[in-house]
């Protein structure tokens, strides 16, 4: 009588008096439902459908259901499906999970449009360093300033502003209004901290956060830039949350010039992060044209070597030229067609 684990707490099952080990068999005598006594108003619904199935008569031992499996069988997959906690799709998910972005590309953007990358505002929020500052647009603020452990500077408490949770679930945390806000708030944290060096840089640092990084900061921003536009795409960059509702909004899709942006996208990410991650714990930078260069290498690569048809457009054909052939563009021939009437009778 495993069911009843399921459907009833322990205070009931005990109510019930029903063992957790009884068998179903216990319930029936020559072929019919015996119910027990102590029936209750809870199991009310149960003993009822229980009698509308007939018990059966070749007297077989009773057997394991595995219910969420259409069959009954325990499988592995389905006992995974139970496990895991489901969330609707986000309409922006197939932007990112298309078999045209390269996996671990795909993975560090799935990150950022949620802002779970490990960005310097956290850190400064839980005190693990002081001053947040980007290094990829503003690298004139010495390490021995941001590191937790350089200054023997006591810093004056600042309120510490809680990172606001209520978000809308069909937009990505990039696109929130009101965690911006809160950037904007905590980055003071940051400048406030510099104000209070004895020797402070004449340079203000620029926090470093989601929305600067992708694609505030002026290297990041000019990178995004131009890999758009080598997928043919101008636009006037404004702020980060209406640059991320368009990308959001417009770039999904499944045509082969789609794909591109959406390669080149999750592209431009990683070579952002890291870069980044390299400048601050390797001490490397490269130049914004090579970022740029490593960005369409990596498309033309995963691009390049693709076997799907796509229809002829303009926008296919450029993104086929641009990822240098292999592409198979299909031309839709226009097939003129009558309509005679049959013959009377
Ligand atoms: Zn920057």
């Amino acid at each position: 009588m495993g069911i009843l684990r399921e459907k009833f707490d322990t205070q009931t099952r005990q109510r019930s008096r029903i063992r957790d080990s009884a068998k179903v068999c216990q319930f029936i005598i020559n072929g019919e439902w015996i119910l027990p006594h102590n029936r209750l108003e809870e199991m009310s619904e149960l003993w009822r459908a229980v009698q509308t199935i007939r018990p059966s008569q070749n007297h077989e031992p009773d057997k394991l259901v595995w219910m969420p499996h259409p069959r009954g069988k325990y499988t592995i997959k389905t006992a995974y499906t139970v496990l895991r906690t489901q969330h609707p799709k986000t309409p922006w998910t197939r932007l990112f999970w298309t078999g045209a972005c390269i996996p671990r590309q795909a993975t560090i953007a799935w990150m950022a449009v949620q802002d779970t990358l490990m960005t310097q505002d956290r850190l400064v929020q839980w005190n693990s360093l002081k001053i947040s500052n980007c290094v990829l647009c503003n690298n004139q603020i010495s390490d021995r300033v941001t590191s937790l452990n350089s200054s023997a500077t006591t810093y004056s408490p600042v309120p510490i502003i809680q990172r606001p949770s209520s978000q809308v679930s069909s937009l990505s945390s990039l696109c929130n209004q009101l965690l911006y806000d809160h950037y904007k708030q905590a980055s003071n944290t940051s400048i406030y901290h510099w104000a209070q060096q004895h020797a402070s840089s004449s340079t203000r640092p620029i926090p470093e956060n989601g929305f600067h990084i992708f694609f505030e900061c002026q290297l990041a921003g000019s990178i995004w830039k131009q890999a758009l536009a080598w997928c043919g795409v101008t636009r006037k960059h404004t702020n980060s949350v209406k640059e991320w509702r368009w990308i959001l909004r417009r770039l999904a899709g499944h045509s082969l010039h789609k794909l591109l942006i959406q390669t080149t996208l999750t592209a431009t990410i990683y070579w952002i992060w890291g870069e980044r991650n390299a400048r601050i714990f390797k001490q490397q930078a490269r130049t914004e044209q090579q970022l740029v260069q490593l960005i369409i290498r990596d498309v033309k690569i995963k691009l390049g070597s693709s076997k799907a048809n796509y229809i002829d457009n303009d926008w296919n054909r450029l993104a086929a030229i641009q990822v240098g052939q292999a592409m198979n563009i299909v031309s839709t021939q226009q097939v003129w067609v009558s309509w005679e009437p049959p013959p009377q009778g």
